[in-house]
């Protein structure tokens, strides 16, 4: 472990703070980097196992932060006390009676699920079997705002799409990401037709190797229970393709996977065929209900006109739980992901009790479950909210943050889309940290935590990561962190921590709450495209 000391104890802060001119509020801090730890410490503890959704670790996680959120004063908020139950239902493959195989020239070619290609129980809801012509549709979108569609002029009808991972370079982050999530995309391959996917992962952007995609492919997954909630229905079957092995889709097509992969790196536009190819697959899925709960706790605002609006703080607390061994350890703790956003709720929540401040609306910590499993806990919550569905001003999302270097930059992911954005870049600069976009729209990160359920609800909503620029030993930093510790068991307690970046990061939230509490309420930028949802 590589933690930095704190720089200053709190009332030491004061005192500098009292010292300093009132025009430097950079310098006072209200966190000191070890509750949060402390909090995280328990949270990612082995006894907990991994806090999958639905499990007893997951529970225990729950109970001490309702215990911490209690200690702080806030009011339950749930439906039952601090809980909001959420039901689910869980589904696994059976790969043992599952099989894929590329059928062509009259040769059935056996697939190997930990090398080639895995059905994914995330898209395959239903045992199935199926053998179907396959079409390469490029990145697979269909973006009317920007006059692009990849599946115009192609025969789709019964067949499984195969694309790559991305999308090209002159479509903006946000509405990239947005038309590359799940629902989005199959909705315009179900209107062509189509009946299954092929994903290949985009070599230039994969977080994890693989080999570890490969390792945890039976994980089960889950979705929330009940039909408002299917978000690919018609879709039969989803396989994800590994990119080493991607060449063998393309045999006899007149293209290769390189020159795709190629195209793909530089997110240039890819060329759209069918292949010479066909897949079968058989598919036996099981499917098993599960109970989990998010958590909803209250501060409640002061002013009588604004207290019934909210402003939402949210973290996921689920993770990955037990899974494949890696160096022996299969105990997949989830320190940063998202022990140290949960962490970081209950250590705010602790703030406001220890140094009150004027807030005029009331702020909502939430704790979702089911993040991992594909925003499941806030999706639930932001379609059966537990206050008013209007009364919702924003959300600020804590997923992931890494403070694994010291903090001079932050990423703002929605930094261009509300005033949330721009208030949180102002903030940033206040306490002389520079504010910068997604350098890496390629990871969609826009769409991969809780955020996403708010914004589809039109509410304005941020995450907010400590960041790097391209080109320094930060980056790699990053890289080598994503690449051996993300989604893996040695993202647990005996990581190096920049405690004193944890504090900065936990400060610039609470400034960044109270300001939005106080100011008038966020809106979409008039030429964001999020701001559709808002519309009703
Ligand atoms: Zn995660």
């Amino acid at each position: 472990m590589n933690r930095v000391n704190k720089l200053f104890t709190v009332s030491q802060l004061f005192l500098f703070a009292s010292l300093c001119s009132a025009q430097q509020p950079a310098v006072t801090n209200h966190f000191d980097g070890d509750a949060w730890w402390s909090y995280v410490k328990f949270l990612a503890d082995d006894s907990l196992e991994g806090r999958d959704t639905g499990s007893d670790g997951l529970r225990k996680a729950q109970a001490y932060a309702v215990e911490h959120l209690q200690k702080a004063g806030l009011e339950p908020a749930g439906t039952d006390g601090f809980y909001q139950p959420v039901h689910l239902i869980q589904f696994q493959l059976d790969e043992a009676k599952s099989s894929l195989a590329l059928v062509g020239d009259g040769q059935s070619k056996a697939l190997s699920f930990a090398d080639d290609a895995f059905i994914s129980s995330r898209s395959t809801r239903d045992s199935t079997s199926l053998t179907a012509p396959l079409v390469f549709v490029g990145y697979g979108l269909k973006i009317p705002e920007n006059n692009l569609d990849e599946l115009a002029g192609l025969d789709l009808k019964g067949k499984i799409v195969v694309y790559l991972a991305g999308s090209p370079s002159n479509i903006p982050t946000a509405l990239s990401s947005h038309y590359q999530s799940a629902a989005e995309r199959w909705r315009s391959l179900r209107a062509a037709g189509a009946v299954g996917i092929i994903t290949i992962p985009n070599p230039a952007s994969m977080d994890i190797p693989w080999p570890r995609i490969s390792l945890n492919r039976n994980h089960p997954s889950m979705d929330l229970d009940g039909p408002e909630f299917n978000e690919t229905p018609g879709l039969q079957l989803g396989v994800v393709f590994n990119p080493a092995s991607a060449e063998k889709l393309f045999v006899g097509s007149g293209h290769t996977f390189t020159e795709i992969a190629d195209l793909g790196k530089d997110r240039k536009p890819l060329p759209r065929f069918p292949l010479a190819v066909s897949l079968k697959a058989d598919a036996v899925i099981l499917t098993t209900k599960v109970e989990s709960a998010n958590i909803v706790a209250k501060l409640p605002g002061s002013d009588p006109a604004l207290k019934n609006e909210y402003v939402v703080l949210s973290a996921h607390i689920d993770h990955l739980g037990i899974g494949a061994p890696i160096n022996g350890d299969s105990n997949y703790n989830g320190a940063m992901d998202n022990g140290s956003g949960s962490a970081l709720v209950l250590d705010v929540a602790a703030s406001f009790k220890a140094y009150p401040e004027k807030l005029g609306r009331s702020v909502l910590f939430l704790l979702v479950t089911g993040e991992e499993k594909g925003l499941l806990g806030s999706r639930y919550f932001a379609a059966h909210p537990t206050v008013s569905a209007k009364s919702i001003v924003a959300d600020i999302n804590v997923d992931m943050f890494l403070p694994i270097v010291p903090m001079k930059i932050l990423k703002i992911l929605g930094l261009d889309e509300s005033d949330l954005g721009t208030r949180a870049a102002a903030i940033a600069q206040s306490m002389r940290i520079k504010p910068i976009a997604d350098p890496q729209p390629l990871r969609n990160a826009f769409i991969r935590s809780d955020q996403y359920s708010f914004i589809r609800k039109g509410v304005p909503a941020v995450k907010i990561d400590i960041g790097f620029e391209l080109g320094t030993p930060e980056e790699i930093i990053f890289k080598d962190w994503l690449t051996n510790r993300y989604h893996a068991p040695s993202d647990d307690i005996n990581q190096p921590v920049e405690l004193q970046a944890a504090a900065l990061y936990e400060e610039f939230t609470r400034r960044l709450l109270i300001d939005t509490a106080n100011a008038p309420a966020p809106h979409w930028k008039p030429e964001s495209f999020f701001r559709r949802y808002a519309a009703d």
